[in-house]
């Protein structure tokens, strides 16, 4: 492993190692810069809808391309868990993926030395496509983890949507982890969260895979589930499984076995993944834009669906004593607090 990084190295020495920083930084699936969709596309209707449909959980299609009926939402608060970006209205996913946040929550709290989970973006109450930010999270079995401990405070919406994400990366080096924000407890964290069976996934940065192949020192069974991807340094990213039963979810085949500490994270540390595309004689071409008749059939029944009554009405646990009035402080459909740019 060493070796071909080394090796890998010495090749990336022709190219700009600011260009390759840079990339690093803004590729994936934080990208915000893209193009506001257009009227009608899926993107547009879906990231329109504020609240969930009726019934019971169905992930429809896959991650990059489908729907979800009967979302949850994750409560905006809770021991150990704060959601942030509010004003996105994105904590919405099947219970298997609210369940299991909240799960990781309170363990990484209890064991890891992790105060609490900063929560991303799920899905949108439907799923689908969403106007900027990840091309996966449509079927409510993505979601993404903030690499920063939760505050000791209770954080206003405002401040949710303020505070700056924390890069792990050194700046000015390439793919080179900064032992000033990294620490032991966030491999723990990461490893707690590859432990459950229904996690198949964790996409994380090249640099941060290349740390836990090099000094994590235990049971090292679900390291290879920790996916090297573009971004992913300030958060990291969880697929879970399709859950048992769900017909018309389309699963992807687990992560082949061992630690994936090999010349599939080495090629990251090349020059390929970070290669312009060749300047091509015909005029580039816009990919068309991705609309709801592209998606599964039962898409458009989910959006024709009757919604819940509220927002808080679909809050996982709502029905339970621990996620009650503080749900309903934070804005829960597309309000952005004054002040704030809207993000999509
Ligand atoms: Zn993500």
């Amino acid at each position: 492993m060493a070796s071909l990084l080394v090796r890998s190295l010495r090749t990336i020495g022709k190219f700009s190692l600011a260009t390759v920083i840079g990339m690093g930084l803004v590729a994936g699936d934080t990208l915000a810069q893209q193009a506001a969709p257009s009227p009608g596309s899926a993107k547009a209707v879906f990231g329109a809808v504020t609240l969930p449909t009726q019934g019971s959980p169905q992930s429809l299609g896959f991650y990059a391309k489908g729907c979800l009926a009967g979302a949850v939402a994750l409560p905006a608060d809770g021991p150990t868990w704060q959601a942030m970006r509010l004003s996105r209205n994105r904590r919405w996913g099947r219970p298997e993926m609210i369940g299991l946040l909240e799960r990781l929550s309170r363990d990484a709290a209890k064991n890891d030395g992790w105060p609490g989970l900063l929560v991303g973006d799920i899905s949108q109450p439907r799923g689908g496509p969403m106007a900027n930010g990840h091309a996966s999270h449509q079927i409510g079995l993505d979601a993404d983890v903030w690499l920063t401990p939760m505050p000791r405070h209770k954080m206003t919406a405002e401040e949710r949507e303020a505070l700056p994400f924390t890069t792990m990366l050194a700046k000015d080096k390439f793919l080179t982890i900064n032992d000033k924000v990294w620490t032991p407890a966030h491999a723990r964290l990461l490893m707690r969260a590859a432990s459950y069976p229904e996690v198949e996934r964790i996409f994380v940065n090249p640099a941060i895979k290349k740390r836990m192949c090099e000094a994590w020192t235990g049971d090292r069974t679900n390291l290879g589930k920790l996916r090297p991807e573009y971004g992913h340094d300030s958060h990291f990213h969880i697929r879970i499984r399709c859950p048992a039963g769900s017909a018309g979810c389309t699963g992807q085949a687990p992560v082949t076995a061992g630690d994936g500490c090999d010349k599939t994270l080495a090629w990251w540390f090349g020059p390929e993944p970070w290669a312009k595309p060749k300047p091509s004689t015909k005029p580039p071409q816009k990919p068309r834009e991705v609309m709801v008749s592209d998606l599964p059939k039962a898409c458009q029944a989910v959006l024709a669906a009757p919604p819940v009554a509220s927002a808080r009405a679909a809050t996982f646990g709502a029905k339970t004593a621990d996620a009650t009035a503080e749900t309903d402080a934070m804005p829960v459909s597309g309000n952005t607090p004054p002040g704030q740019i809207p993000q999509q």
